[in-house]
């Protein structure tokens, strides 16, 4: 509702270092809360050792910083939040919406439900969720109604996996909610997660942040940039220009002077001139020229 501050957040995982793609998110949720005078956080999300990598996150914040994408308030890590995610398990367990099951995936053989959750007791219990059937839509600000048939595309998702970590779904909403996020802005490969997370913000009687999914940036070879094919990681050289071209790509159309001005400036002409809907229904950008990999 209107007289809820504005609050957006960019939420890196410390798999590794921020690369053109993971900029574009951190930029477009943070040009964002800045043109509605709003707040921004960040928050790294380290719930899964094994798979992050341990200077990741300094790093990560250290080119947020030189970039001039600078945040409010502390950065929240979510290796430190597992007495929270544990309350709201709680929570959900006391309403009947979570339940134990020691099945694999693969044992399940297709989508869980509970009621085939029947396999050998071991010692590893994953906690799912209880999903309710039908169809869940809800309006993107960028990429319009999106719709998810519950039954066939989500059923029980896992909320805390057997081999211990807190799933992404639990965590973000549980966090999200915690540090009253208003808005979501973020990478479309993530939209498939927003229908389990209206889910549990519903079974928590929480109102729904908005959500705009930004298209994604592809190499030449159509794949996603991303960590996993190695897109090469930003540094603190060039980065007006760098800025100047993830504006670009926004779909913002900067003037080319402002290549040589302060990252600060850069980000204040993004501010007033800020054009959210620049890349309604956008899925996919190819990335400029030089954040491909060779
Ligand atoms: N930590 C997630 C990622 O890096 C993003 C979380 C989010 O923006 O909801 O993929």
């Amino acid at each position: 509702s209107l007289s809820v501050p504005y609050t957006g957040r960019f939420a890196p995982s410390p798999t590794g270092p921020l690369h053109f793609g993971s900029l574009l998110a951190a930029l477009a949720s943070y040009v964002d809360a800045r043109a509605n005078n709003g707040r921004w956080l960040v928050r790294i999300e380290d719930l899964d050792p094994p798979r992050e990598d341990p200077s990741a996150a300094s790093a990560i914040l250290h080119i947020l910083d030189a970039y001039g994408l600078h945040w409010d308030g502390e950065v929240r890590y979510q290796s430190e939040r597992h007495d929270a995610y544990q309350q709201v398990l709680q929570q959900l367990i006391s309403n009947d919406l979570a339940f134990p099951c020691q099945c694999s995936r693969k044992q399940l053989g297709g989508l869980p439900h509970q009621g085939n959750c029947h396999c050998q007791a071991t010692t590893d219990i994953a906690w799912r969720f209880l999903c309710p059937a039908g169809e869940l839509c809800f309006d993107d600000g960028l990429q319009g109604r999106w719709c998810s048939d519950l039954t066939q595309e989500i059923g029980d998702f896992v909320i805390k996996r057997r081999d211990g970590p807190w799933s992404y779904q639990l965590a973000v909403v549980t966090d999200d909610i915690d540090q009253g996020i208003t808005h979501i802005v973020r990478g479309i490969d993530l939209i498939d997660s927003t229908a389990r997370q209206i889910l549990l913000y519903q079974a928590l009687q929480h109102p729904l942040p908005c959500y705009s999914h930004i298209p994604v940036a592809l190499e030449a070879n159509g794949q996603k940039l991303s960590k996993q094919n190695l897109a090469q990681p930003l540094t603190t050289e060039n980065i007006s220009q760098t800025l100047w071209l993830a504006l670009s790509w926004l779909g913002q159309q900067p003037p080319p002077p402002l290549q040589s001005c302060s990252p600060g400036e850069l980000l204040q002409w993004a501010v007033q001139h800020w054009q959210p809907l620049a890349l309604a229904g956008q899925r996919e950008r190819p990335a400029p020229q030089g954040f491909q990999r060779e």
